[in-house]
Parts: C-alpha cells; structure tokens; sequence
C-alpha cells in the first residue's frame, strides 16, 4: 500500500461524498486559506493541500484510482507506489514545464481591494498637537445579500461545464520538437473555474455594493503639508468578499496668517520701534500656546531672530517640539513731531556723528528717558 494523504480528511468530507459536497467543502476551505486572502505561509501550505486534494477527489477518474490506493502526489513525493502510466496530463506537463508546473487551478473570485486616498484639511494646530476627525468615506462593503459571492440568494456559484473547474484550458499541439502542452485560461468562466448563473441582483455579481462610511481617525501631533497616514484594512473590500485595500489619509495644513512652518519650526515676523529695539522692550507675542511676553535687549538690530524654545510643533513619532523663532524687523519712523527730531540730533550729536544743527540744545540728564517719553506720546 503506497504512502497516501488523506485527502478526504484534508477536505473535511465522507468517504462516500458526492462530488456537490466536495465542491462545497472546498470552496469553504478555499475562501479561508487562499493566499489572496490570508498571506500566513502555513496557511499556504494548507491551502496547497486542500487544493491536491480537490484536484484528486472532483475528478472521477484520479477519485477512482485514489479510492483503489492510489496517489498521484505521494507518487510524486517519491513515496513510490503509483505507476507513471496513471497520470499521462500531469507527466506531459513535468516533461515539459518542470516539476513545478503542476496544473494552477481555478483563480479565486476573491482579490483584495484597492487603495483610496482621501485628504484632510488641517489648521496649523491641529497639525501640530494633533486632533481627532470624523471623516465620511465613498467605499465598498461586502455585499450583504450574497456575502461576497456573487450569486442569487439560494443559489451558488456552479463549477465551469467547458473547463470541468480548472479555470484553464490546455491544448496538445504537436511541433518540430515534439507534442507541446499550452494552457489558457478558460473563456467561458474567464478562470475561474465556476459560473455564476444567477448573479446577486444587488451587486450585479460583484460580492460588494457601494456605501458611505464615517470612520472616526486619530491624527498624531507633528504631521505636515503632505504626511500620509495608513489605515490598515480601512480601504475598499475587494470583488467577490476579498479582504479590504488601505485607506491612505493625505494631510493638507492650511496656511497660517502669522506662522510660517518649516519641519518643526515656526517662524514669524515682529515688527518694533526703533526706540523699543534700541532701548530695549518686552512685547506681547502670538505662539501656538497662546500670548506670551517676550523680552527685547537693548540694541536689537533689524534682522535679529530670536528663538523660543519649545514653542514649535510637536514632533512626529519622537518626544519634544521645535522652536518659534521670532524675526525682528525695526521700523525706523517716517514722520517726525519737532520735540522727536530734536532729541534725535541730540542722540546723533552726543554719538559723534554728523547731524544738522537743531534748534533745541538739552542737557545730557535724562536724555534717554525723555527720548523714550517722546516716542511714546507723552
Ligand atoms: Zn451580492
Ligand atoms: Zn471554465
């Protein structure tokens, strides 16, 4: 007795099963294991199995031969104990094709679904510290009428009377070197290896209807203009109940009327006095936390930047924020009352350089003091 598997254990069936059964058992089995749907290698490995089994039990002929002891694959493992002459197709094909070229089978219905990107428009906050959106989604859901399959309530997909459920066609031809197998895939079931006769009036055969779904996403602190964001399985469900595609987020930051970002930095613009930049000031700043005061020493330039640490967006996947850094810009007045141009003459003098001679000639004492006084209104 050869060493034989046991493919109808493999299969889950009786040993007297009638080939409908069969059929059943293993579109069951196929719809769990097919790699499309679950890539785990040893689910593979049973996949493949199940798939030797079916092929040796839905044929009536290799069924027989199997049922008298029997087994192609055992044979072929090199467990010995079935002869060559039992399986001229499968040979041919070794012959030819390598070992490996073992008949394919039917292709499942089932693929996994596409991708979809949607974007998201964002504030500069929202980017930085991150927030929680509700978005609403165009996608396909496995269909609820047929679960997937394709075919009418009551009714299953029945196995391809032209290609007996193989999903191909192969065709002996003879050449210059000999006969020559070639195999396409079956016209009639376009490979499949089943027809739907009566296609699910709700999805026209497809396994998935059309819907809108709202999915409530968390954004992480730090993401910018541009960042992807991928949510696993959150995309379409694939034809006939293959496992859903990803759903890709695209973030869109708006632009911000005082902040310009670059990576985790912000950057604005003050604009001072030209008596708060020489004497010095404290300001009161826009940051992304709210005001805050900021100190300006005595003698700031025009073009000074200073930062403000920690006071930028949160950082994407790691600890810690950027900066803001803050761009001075001093504004040199246009217009000047006389008691303000004297005491600038008086300020040009008193550094040695050259001025116009003014009219007003006050002492040194409480030059700066009055300078400030002056520019301030009183
Ligand atoms: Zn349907
Ligand atoms: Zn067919």
């Amino acid at each position: 007795m050869p060493v034989a598997n046991d493919y109808y254990g493999i299969l889950g069936v009786r040993r007297d099963a009638g080939p409908d059964e069969i059929k059943k058992a293993y579109r069951r089995l196929a719809r769990e294991l097919h790699p499309d749907v679950n890539p785990d290698p040893q689910l593979q490995e049973r996949f493949k199995e199940v798939t030797q089994a079916y092929e040796v039990l839905s044929d009536p002929e290799k069924r027989q031969m199997y049922d008298l002891g029997a087994d192609p694959y055992a044979q072929r493992a090199g467990a010995g104990g079935f002869g060559a002459a039992g399986f001229p197709f499968s040979d041919l094909m070794d012959a030819f094709f390598g070992a490996g070229a073992a008949p394919r089978g039917p292709r499942s219905r089932a693929r996994r679904g596409r991708n979809a990107t949607i974007r998201v428009d964002l504030d500069l906050s929202e980017c930085a510290f991150g927030t929680t959106r509700e978005l609403v989604v165009d996608t396909a859901v496995v269909c609820p009428t047929c679960s997937g399959e394709g075919s009418a309530p009551g009714t299953h997909p029945v196995t391809c009377d032209v290609c007996n459920g193989r999903g191909e066609i192969s065709q002996v031809t003879r050449s210059f070197i000999g006969q020559m197998m070639t195999s396409r895939p079956c016209p009639a079931c376009g490979g499949f290896g089943t027809v739907i006769r009566k296609p699910c009036p709700e999805c026209d055969a497809d396994g998935r209807v059309r819907t809108r779904r709202t999915i409530k996403v968390r954004i992480p602190a730090g993401v910018e203009d541009g960042t992807h964001i991928q949510l696993a399985g959150e995309g379409e469900v694939g034809p006939g109940g293959g496992p859903p595609g990803d759903l890709f987020l695209e973030i869109v930051q708006r632009p911000h009327p005082i902040f310009e970002r670059q990576g985790d930095d912000l950057h604005c613009t003050v604009t001072i006095p030209m008596v708060a930049a020489a004497l010095g000031a404290t300001l009161q700043v826009e940051t992304l936390d709210g005001p805050a005061e900021l100190d300006i020493r005595p003698g700031t330039q025009s073009g000074h930047a200073i930062p403000m640490y920690g006071q930028g967006t949160e950082r994407l996947n790691s600890s810690g924020r950027g900066d803001l850094i803050i761009h001075v810009t001093v504004e040199t007045p246009s217009k000047l009352e006389p008691e303000q141009e004297e005491l600038l003459r008086q300020l040009a003098k008193l550094r040695g350089e050259e001025a116009p001679p003014g009219k007003f000639a006050p002492g040194q004492q409480g030059f700066f003091s009055r300078l400030r006084d002056a520019f301030n209104g009183r």
